[in-house]
């Protein structure tokens, strides 16, 4: 007979300990990571896949760059990027066609570019920074849930590596940084579809696309079309990422390969269209779709869900991975205060709300109106009036976190879209009719596969 091993034994995990269990290395988590490593604070950072590894959202802004200074690896990411001096918006609809934005006119003007990169690249330099600061990163290694002690004093992460083994971590905080997993608002049930936003992307790289001349070689373009938007990266490697993100009951319309559909798809984008004539599809085409939600939450008492792991609204402004690392700057500091100086536990998590918020909730009001008419028409015939192109110019390179004073002029920006939008009141409420139908929900699922 055959003895057996006693299956207790062999899923007995392994037990260890830390300060800090980070789950995911994405930017969100490398930048906490490293910033509470060399605060001291021993800090593990477990990520399921195995760096460099694909992930989409390519572009980033300016308020990265100092970001990424404080980390200490702008050099590197110098090195990988291309550089992104401003920003192209293509119209179908307008006798100017293309207009472009320059950082360099924002209102701050000491923040004139920033870069477009292969995430495989950034994301690989980020998780080994927060390892040469002292964070133990584990790859390959899938967290399961968390158990919370009642009295908030830890909680145990349950983990398990890619060959199987089971391992358990005590950590007296955890940061949720898994990006669109939203492991912790699953597990809490707080994660919620957002109710004024719905889209889906097909995206791919092409090589031989047709670029901007000159400095505006880097330029992201966005070009409206029927259905959405498309984006234009230009990566430095002669790759060019090209997405289209369309309404889901479009990309549910679909009835051939994904790949037949996202190139119809760009025929319908005649501009588009024209800077692909002599480009060659050089990856698999991906599609995402509902990807819209938000967490109810974004602490507990000793957890944070940061980035992704928060909220995640569209990619127009190419904010998502500024708002992660910025989440990790903010989040380190508070999870610092809370293991430090627990009396003040309290306002550090309350400004953590409110930082965490900000910027989902200001990038918000643009994105849910970027397809609107009005807001072509504003883009592509810019004022400065009151400095609204400034302040808006600002807040497209994410400059909203600092004592920038864009403000009054972006209430103004937003008076004079309301304005328009009443002066315009049937096309207004056409669009808004139609955007009603455009977000409606439809299977994920079908419209992913
Ligand atoms: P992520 O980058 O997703 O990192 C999360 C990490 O956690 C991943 O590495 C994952 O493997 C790991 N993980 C997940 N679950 C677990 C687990 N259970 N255990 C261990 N590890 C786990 N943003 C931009 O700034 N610019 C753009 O141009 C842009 N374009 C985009 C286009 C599309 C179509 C989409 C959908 C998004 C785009 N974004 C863009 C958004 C951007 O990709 C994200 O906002 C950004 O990656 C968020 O960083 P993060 O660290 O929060 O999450």
């Amino acid at each position: 007979m055959i003895e057996q091993s006693s299956p207790t034994t062999a899923a007995t995990p392994v037990m260890s300990e830390c300060d800090v269990l980070v789950i995911g290395g994405g930017p969100g988590g490398s930048t906490i990571g490293a910033l509470l490593a060399q605060r001291g604070h021993k800090v593990v950072v477990l990520e399921k896949e195995h760096h460099p590894r694909f992930h989409i959202g390519e572009s980033l802004l300016p308020a990265n760059l100092p970001l990424l200074e404080k980390l200490g690896v702008a050099e590197q990411v110098k090195a990988i990027g291309m550089e992104k001096w401003g920003a192209e918006f293509v119209s179908p609809w307008h006798a100017s066609k293309s207009q472009t934005f320059m950082f360099a006119d924002a209102w701050d003007k000491s923040m004139p570019y920033s870069y477009q990169v292969r995430r495989s690249d950034f994301d690989e330099i980020l998780i080994r920074n927060a390892s040469k600061m002292g964070a133990e990163v584990i790859e390959g290694c899938k967290v399961k849930n968390v158990d919370f002690d009642s009295d908030h004093s830890g909680a145990t992460i349950h983990a398990q590596h890619d060959d199987g083994r089971l391992h358990d971590w005590r950590a007296k905080f955890v940061v949720d940084a898994s990006g669109r997993d939203t492991l912790l608002g699953r597990q809490f049930d707080v994660k919620r579809r957002n109710p004024k936003h719905n889209s889906s992307a097909l995206y791919a790289h092409f090589t031989g696309a047709t670029r901007l001349p000159g400095q505006d070689e880097g330029n992201i373009t966005i070009f409206w079309f029927d259905y959405g938007w498309f984006w234009f990266i230009p990566l430095v490697d002669g790759a060019t990422s090209v997405g289209a993100v369309v309404w889901p009951h479009y990309l549910k319309s679909r009835a051939k390969p994904v790949k037949d559909f996202f190139l119809d798809t760009i025929a319908m984008c005649p501009a588009l269209a024209e800077r692909l004539a002599h480009a060659t599809l050089s990856s698999d085409v991906e599609a995402t779709g509902n990807f819209s939600y938000s967490c109810d939450r974004t602490h507990g008492p000793n957890y944070l869900l940061i980035g992704d792991a928060y909220t995640f609204i569209d990619p127009v402004f190419s904010s998502g991975v500024m708002l992660a690392m910025q989440a990790g700057f903010v989040g380190a500091e508070t999870v610092d205060i809370c293991l430090r100086e627990p009396a003040k536990a309290k306002s550090a998590l309350a400004n953590f709300d409110h930082q965490a918020r900000l910027g989902p909730k200001e990038f918000s009001w643009f994105i849910y109106r970027v397809t609107n008419p009005t807001m072509r028409d504003l883009f592509m015939a810019p004022s400065n009036i009151w400095r609204v192109k400034e302040a808006l110019l600002s807040m497209l390179a994410g400059d909203i976190f600092g004592k920038t004073p864009i403000w009054r002029s972006l209430a103004l920006l937003k008076g004079i879209f309301y304005a328009a939008s009443i002066l315009n009141f049937k096309r207004s409420w056409q669009a808004m009719r139609l955007r009603k139908s455009n977000i409606r929900v439809v299977d994920a699922e079908t419209v992913a596969r």
